[in-house]
């Protein structure tokens, strides 16, 4: 079987290509080629000798998720149906956000198939984990993402990224290193639905990448429905992890807050937000929740938001209300889902 070269570090490459009896130096150039100049092919590789070239074509190989589908709705937001090489599939979703000067893109990505995690309103959640993606696999989504000039990654696609932690860790390396894609640490989010083994795993990386969480509810007896990873790490357990992430970053956090009607959006839970959210720097995102086909869930009317929001923002809480973005093509929060596809393959998708 070919080895799988995007994915590789610089080192790893080098170790490749001086197993294959070249120097060192060979492994640099053929790291600038895949994450710098994202060629396809061995043949593209203009500064190696033609020896190389050929040899390296019949020992490795460098795959990306085939497209297999590609919705774009009338706001820009462009999802992708991706089929990985054992025909599994995954989605990614592309958003263009406007700022002064021009547009810019955002690569929504996924991290596994289907997730472990079950939150009750993500259809992946509910159809399964199958398993975690390759490294290759992640960074192969922002490769494909560059086509379209993305600037920043989001790991808020299929999957809990923390549970996938080296794959996920090795591809944020990948992601900014000067040398290769280059993308600024700033420009990538990492969300977790709380997991607190991993948020203190990566309060220990030295990185300023930003961290989001899933909130959805600051009641334990609320949370452990809607979010079951709760009962292993509840309220307490998560913020003791964001107070240990904050202590070594100082980086604020992104809660996630989706707004279900009846569900989430009253006194009590805007008070149990508020105390949550006290000594810590954060900042509440609230996204009106996405209607879905089958759901049993409503998103609930503006006035109700704006209440939400109200109660928030006079106890001295950061708020923002996200704005929708791809509604029209199921790529919007909570809109990716499972459904059939050629000839009856299970395609799950969800974006938080
Ligand atoms: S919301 Fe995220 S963590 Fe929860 S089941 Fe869906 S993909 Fe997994």
């Amino acid at each position: 079987m070919k080895t799988e070269l995007i994915g590789m570090s610089l080192t790893e490459l080098e170790d490749f290509l001086e197993a294959m009896g070249e120097k060192r130096f060979r492994g640099r150039q053929v790291y600038r080629w895949i994450y710098r100049n994202r060629v396809r092919s061995f043949a593209e590789m203009t500064d190696l000798p033609r020896g190389i070239r050929e040899e390296l074509a019949k020992i490795a190989c460098l795959t990306l998720p085939c497209i297999l589908q590609e919705r774009i709705s009338e706001d820009g937001t462009r999802k992708l149906l991706l089929q990985l090489k054992d025909r599994k599939t995954i989605e990614m979703v592309i958003i263009p956000h406007q700022v002064t000067g021009g547009t810019r893109y955002t690569a929504c990505i996924s991290s596994q198939v289907g997730c472990p995690v079950r939150c009750l309103f993500c259809a992946p959640g509910a159809s399964g984990f199958e398993r975690n993606l390759e490294v290759y696999e992640i960074v192969g989504q922002a490769l494909l993402g560059l086509q379209w000039g993305i600037s920043n990654v989001v790991f808020m696609g299929m999957g809990e990224p923390l549970l996938n932690y080296q794959a996920v860790l090795q591809t944020v390396g990948l992601l900014i290193d000067h040398q290769g894609i280059n993308i600024g640490q700033r420009h990538i989010t990492i969300s977790t639905a709380g997991e607190a083994r991993g948020i203190r795993w990566l309060a220990r990386e030295g990185l300023q990448v930003t961290l989001a969480v899933s909130l959805h509810s600051a009641r334990d007896e609320l949370r452990d429905v809607l979010v079951p990873l709760n009962r292993k790490y509840p309220l307490a357990v998560l913020r003791e992890a964001l107070n240990f992430y904050q202590g070594k970053t100082r980086r604020r956090v992104t809660l996630e807050y989706v707004l279900l009607d009846k569900v989430n959006t009253g006194w009590e839970d805007a008070q149990a937000l508020i105390r949550f959210t006290r000594g810590l720097l954060v900042n509440v995102n609230l996204i009106p929740y996405n209607e879905v086909e089958c759901g049993e869930y409503r998103c609930p009317q503006r006035e109700v938001i704006d209440r939400f929001k109200m109660w928030l923002t006079r106890a001295g809480v950061n708020v923002t209300l996200r704005e929708e973005k791809g509604a029209d093509i199921e790529a919007a929060c909570g809109q990716l889902k499972t459904k059939k596809v050629n000839g009856g393959q299970q395609e799950n998708t969800r974006q938080r």
